[in-house]
């Protein structure tokens, strides 16, 4: 049913072309140095990487989402950083915009974003509402002509680059009629008076990502910023997340994958006792383990992928993507993290020397578990599929 095509395969082959001559010869100094690679942002654009599921009339190629999975599983290969830079540019930074916003806003924004000129990020977590996401403390207030955004943010990818256009925020705008919080998105321009980037986190990976918590006094943004209606919010962003958890799916997929590869030539090529250690079974089995996994893992996120395409086809529903986007993150970033813990066990210690590529892997891997609805909320999303009260 969901078979890549031809055109997926080309497709493939370009990417990885482009991550390994890109990419790869400039990622351990990136990582080492945690510098943001803003010049490679233009160069994805030229590619076509952020407009893939963008239509042609703000300067999309209208491809499936399918392809997207493949180019963030791609990136992924090669570096985490540079995956999520794309996952997040287009699932959390574009798609909001074009699945939600008027026409002037989808006029005004996603061209510089597909063209890789400008970046795009959602802020929903808070230093107080992160898994509970309900729970935010950000106001946002009608004065006039404008709304007033008072609150902070944590955690948010791509939102304090020199090519950050924009910034989506969730915010309270009211109280609905059973007490709970009214939360609408607004767009908020990067460079508002009031709105302040905070410095760069110190992360244990995705060191060439960019990073930011978020800080909102008494920011003022036109009344149009509101993306689509007031108290709408909260559905936006589940809506958001789940397409945006089977892009996470696919960059974990990539993460394995490379584990898989590296781990293997290493098991060939690595000598002890007179032999390659891959003659053992102890390092063999774990291996062999892997690849099971991988092959898992991505059979899940293009089923997952497939069914998003099929729901934009009107021929699924939201609750089979949901269920399947849940299922892909779980697996694939689980088995992901247990890659990089295989592979540094295969490379010895050498695997915990920064030189080597598995120990970038092992330490960027950990987030997929968490970004994006930690492995705990994809169970609980999972449970109530299944109609359990969780
Ligand atoms: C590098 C990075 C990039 C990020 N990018 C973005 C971004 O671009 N935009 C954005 O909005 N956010 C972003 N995030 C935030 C991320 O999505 C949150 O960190 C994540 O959702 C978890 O929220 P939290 O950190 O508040 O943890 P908490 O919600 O405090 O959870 C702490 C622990 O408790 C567990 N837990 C909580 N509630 C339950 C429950 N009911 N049952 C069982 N377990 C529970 C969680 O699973 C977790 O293990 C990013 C985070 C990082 C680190």
């Amino acid at each position: 049913m969901y078979e890549l095509s031809k055109e997926h395969e080309d497709f493939r082959a370009v990417v990885r072309e482009f991550a390994e001559a890109e990419v790869s010869p400039h990622i351990a100094q990136w990582d080492r140095d945690s510098h943001f690679p803003a010049e490679l942002v233009p160069k994805m654009g030229d590619l076509g990487l952020f407009g893939l599921v963008v239509p042609e009339e703000f300067g999309g190629a209208d491809a499936d989402f399918m392809s997207l999975v493949v180019a963030i599983e791609e990136l992924g290969r090669v570096d985490q950083s540079v995956g999520i830079t794309l996952s997040a540019g287009v699932g959390l930074g574009i798609n909001p915009i074009l699945s939600f916003g008027s026409q002037e806003q989808k006029e005004r924004f996603p061209p510089d974003l597909v063209a890789g000129r400008a970046l795009a990020a959602f802020g929903l977590t808070e230093p107080g509402a992160g898994s509970d996401a309900g729970a935010t403390r950000t106001r946002a207030t009608r004065d006039g002509d404008y709304w007033v955004v008072n609150g902070a943010k944590s955690f948010i990818t791509n939102s304090g680059s020199d090519l950050t256009s924009v910034v989506t925020v969730t915010a309270r705008t009211g109280t609905n009629d059973d007490g709970s919080a009214q939360v609408s998105a607004i767009l908020v321009p990067a460079g508002t008076p009031g709105f302040t980037v905070d410095p760069s986190y110190h992360k244990l990976g995705w060191h060439a990502s960019d990073t930011h918590g978020l800080t909102f006094e008494d920011c003022r943004v036109p009344a149009d910023h509101l993306l689509g209606d007031e108290g709408q919010g909260f559905r936006q962003f589940l809506k958001t997340l789940d397409d945006g958890r089977i892009a996470i799916s696919a960059l974990a997929v990539g993460c394995a994958q490379a584990c898989l590869e590296l781990g293997t030539d290493y098991a060939k090529g690595r000598e002890a006792f007179g032999r390659p250690i891959g003659v053992n079974q102890g390092v063999s089995f774990p291996i062999a383990d892997l690849a099971v996994a991988v092959e898992a893992a991505r059979t899940l996120t293009y089923k997952a992928a497939w069914l998003k395409d099929e729901l934009n086809a009107g021929r699924r529903s939201v609750k089979e993507v949901k269920q399947a986007a849940a299922m892909a993150k779980l697996f694939s970033t689980e088995a992901a993290v247990s890659a990089t813990r295989t592979a540094t066990q295969v490379f010895g210690g050498n695997g915990f020397m920064e030189e080597y590529p598995v120990a970038r892997f092992y330490r960027d891997a950990k987030i997929l578990e968490i970004g994006e609805g930690t492995s705990e909320v994809q169970r609980m999303v999972i449970a109530r599929g299944l109609g359990l009260p969780a």
